[in-house]
């Protein structure tokens, strides 16, 4: 069936035997049942036209406006030519009826402006001789996280090929120059351009449009003159040559400021290094960038890498997933949720951003923003008290550091400042194998850890001790303190910088003017025996807190005694557990418990279906035998840890609590002596707490004047006046402490 089209005196549409194809997607539903097919302006179109062999037409050129051959229609825009055509087709009389249809329609996402199909020609590389070589190289290439490394895998298993032209002005120029007696000219370097050019060479600023565009050259063949084609490739093209074109490659001379050429002059004095610089540093030991790059960047250099070398670019990747706004969706500015880097500096710091990024694990999305930024700071503070303990406290003393202390620290005898040295050491380990493996969110985590070791446990346990003066507790916090710099100025370099100008570089004699000049710390291996049993100690005063703060009893109130169970630490450790825990002594032994174990329902119930009904009763009238490791035997079926529900209450007198294998018992029961203290506690209290309102320094020595009812507690007056650096003490009345600078 052929037909005649309604204006086939225009264009190149007159020459095109107009026939009437099947289709089965035709619809018998709507309107006469046949559909006109443009091949050169809609993909099933073209598509369906290759099957029937059905000449390509494309009527309007890149701007969407009609080429000139299609006489009236010439330079309107499609959306312009739809009133003049409906016109024309009245005035020849084959209009029929005219009105609006909706229907869906694509649009620009950015301008809104309606798009249209239209067919052309590009260039592309073929990839399939490639594609194995590809895949040699990728093998080569350590990829973090490794899931990355098999997109990659398959990415370039199911390529097509390259589609490397662009229809935009700015871009690398194809070097390529068609010639009408069918031979393509294709130029490989500037060299070249220059031998085979015949004019515009005088003008060539850059190797870039408009320039390119007036130095024609001759044909190789047919020595015609030849123009270069209008296409510019893929910016991906210019990108996966970076470590060629930045490091020198085939550049026969180091030329000083040699890229501050052409655009560049004046914004650049970058080096143009030579191909000595390139075999040095090719290929990169690193390189990081998101997960998209698989497909564009990293593709780009590996494809270039292994054309042009025939090996991976780079050693090692490290890719990372989105950042997202805290609450998980993506950032747009036109949604309001997007946040100015400048903003981010000023409001939560460029080191709380920075660390933000490196205590992401990288295989999964970041959610960036001012409350996970807050929380950061919380903690950077901790850090941040820990240094001005430190400095108040070495202030009073007019302690000096010494620089050798950083490496070669001398901890004395004291348990806590021996097992800091080994905290250190196993931080310095840690955070040092987190970088190692390219894994920052291991290093914040390692120095997380360490600061609530420090902060909470060594500070916290050894106040009395800088109270006091110790300059080996002074000595072995600032060995730890700077350490710690050390090791997070990488992630942290404002921070890090600053504090060690504070605490090394006005402190000590000839120090590294920079934390960036200190070097990395030596690595020794920390004493895992001395770790696991500070370890101990520090589970025991944890368990001790609950089952203080279970029994309701106060946080100062002294207690006679805590029963030990599940671990042994030695006599000093001991010491300190009291000391935290202020009870007058401790036991190593068993601890008298009443145990009540329930059935794990959810995991019992599948189990043992009718039989639970006896191991219930059983377990309720405490008919059980404990087996160890957290097993029990109730009427005759053995109950695993994750099978039961464990209470432990203690005895009438004992506050106890258990963890990790670790129980301990407290005495709650107080006798006159214990009561005593535990009110000269409170009182020292709030005699400090006085003093810090006051404004008064640390040592400040006063007068101090307590309630006449409180006459008993002067039993304990050494006690108070040392604890509070009074120098006179009296119980003369008033409802509260009084003080006065002595
Ligand atoms: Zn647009
Ligand atoms: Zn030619």
């Amino acid at each position: 069936l052929r037909y005649r089209g309604p204006f086939d005196e225009l264009g190149p549409g007159g020459d095109v035997d107009h026939r009437v194809i099947p289709w089965n997607d035709v619809s018998l539903e709507e309107g006469t049942g046949i559909v006109h097919i443009a091949t050169g302006a809609g993909q099933e179109d073209f598509e369906l036209g290759r099957v029937h062999d059905l000449p390509v037409l494309s009527p309007v050129d890149e701007a969407g406006r009609f080429y000139d051959s299609y006489g009236w229609l010439h330079g309107l825009s499609t959306t312009e030519a739809a009133d003049q055509i409906v016109g024309r087709l009245a005035e020849q009389g084959s209009l029929i009826h005219a009105g609006l249809h909706l229907h869906r329609y694509p649009h620009c996402w950015r301008c809104d402006t309606p798009l249209i199909w239209r067919v052309t020609d590009d260039w592309l590389i073929a990839v399939e001789e490639l594609r194995q070589p590809l895949l040699d190289a990728n093998a080569t290439i350590e990829w973090t996280p490794a899931y990355m490394g098999k997109r990659m895998d398959d990415w370039l298993r199911n390529m097509g090929d390259w589609n490397i032209s662009r229809r935009r002005y700015y871009g690398l120029p194809l070097p390529f120059y068609p010639c009408e007696c069918g031979h393509l000219n294709v130029i490989g370097s500037r060299a070249e351009l220059e031998e085979r050019a015949f004019a515009g060479l005088d003008q060539l600023e850059e190797l870039r449009r408009p320039w390119i565009d007036s130095v024609p050259i001759r044909c190789a063949a047919c020595n015609r003159p030849v123009e270069r084609v209008v296409e510019v490739g893929d910016v991906w093209l210019d990108a996966g040559i970076v470590p060629f074109s930045t490091l020198g490659w085939q550049n026969p001379k180091y030329l000083d400021e040699g890229y501050a050429t052409g655009a560049a002059k004046g914004l650049t004095t970058a080096d143009l290094p030579d191909h000595a610089t390139w075999e040095e540093w090719f290929p990169a030991d690193w390189v990081s960038e998101m997960r998209e790059q698989i497909r564009l960047w990293f593709y780009s250099q590996l494809f270039m890498s292994v054309v042009l070398t025939g090996r991976a670019p780079f050693r090692k990747v490290l890719g990372y997933e989105k950042m997202l706004d805290e609450s998980g969706r993506e950032m747009h500015s036109s949604w309001g949720n997007t946040i100015d880097a400048p903003d981010a500096f000023a409001r939560m710091g460029a080191d709380v951003m920075r660390w933000q990024y490196c205590a992401q694990p990288p295989d999964r999305n970041l959610l960036f923003g001012f409350g996970p930024a807050h929380e950061i700071q919380r903690k950077l503070l901790t850090f941040w008290n820990s240094v001005t303990f430190l400095v108040q406290y070495g202030n009073v003393e007019a302690f000096t550091p010494r620089y050798a202390d950083l490496e070669r620290p001398e901890p004395g005898e004291d348990p806590l400042d021996r097992w800091l040295v080994q905290r250190t050491r196993l931080l310095v380990a840690e955070a040092t194998d987190g970088y190692e493996r390219w894994l920052s969110v291991d290093a914040i985590r390692a120095f997380e850890g360490y600061l609530d070791d420090l902060s909470n446990w060594y500070i916290r346990c050894s106040r009395r001790r800088f109270w006091d003066g110790d300059e080996q507790a002074l000595r072995v916090l600032w060995h730890s303190l700077v350490q710690a710099l050390r090791v997070v100025a990488p992630m942290l370099p404002f921070l890090a910088e600053h504090l060690w100008q504070v605490l090394v570089r006005d402190a000590c004699d000839g120090p590294p003017e920079s934390v960036f000049l200190a070097g990395w710390p030596t690595l020794d291996e920390p004493d895992a025996e001395t770790l696991s049993a500070m370890g101990d100690a520090r589970r025991i005063v944890d368990l001790g807190r609950v089952a203080r703060s279970t029994s309701g009893v106060k946080l100062r109130q002294p207690l006679g005694r805590l029963v030990i169970e599940g671990a042994s630490p030695d006599a000093e450790l001991l010491r300190l557990v009291r000391d935290e825990l202020r009870v007058k002594e401790t036991a190593l032994g068993h601890v008298e418990a009443d145990l009540r174990v329930k059935p794990n329902l959810p995991v019992l119930g599948p189990k043992l279906g009718k039989a639970l009904g006896d191991v219930r009763t059983a377990l309720a009238a405490g008919e059980f035998e404990e087996l160890g490791d957290g097993r029990f035997r109730a009427a005759g079926h053995e109950l695993g840890p994750d099978e039961v529900l464990v209470e432990r209450s203690g005895r009438d007198g004992w506050a106890i609590a258990s963890a990790e294998g670790v129980t301990v018992a407290l005495a709650t029961e107080l006798d006159d002596e214990l009561r005593l203290e535990g009110r000269v506690y409170e009182l020292i209290h709030s005699v400090n707490s006085l003093r810090k309102e006051t404004g008064l320094a640390l040592t400040d020595r006063i007068r101090l004047s307590i309630p006449a009812g409180d006459a008993d507690l002067l039993e304990h007056a050494d006690w108070i006046k040392a604890e509070t650096l009074a120098e006179t003490l009296a119980a003369e009345g008033g409802d509260a402490p009084t003080l006065m600078k002595a």
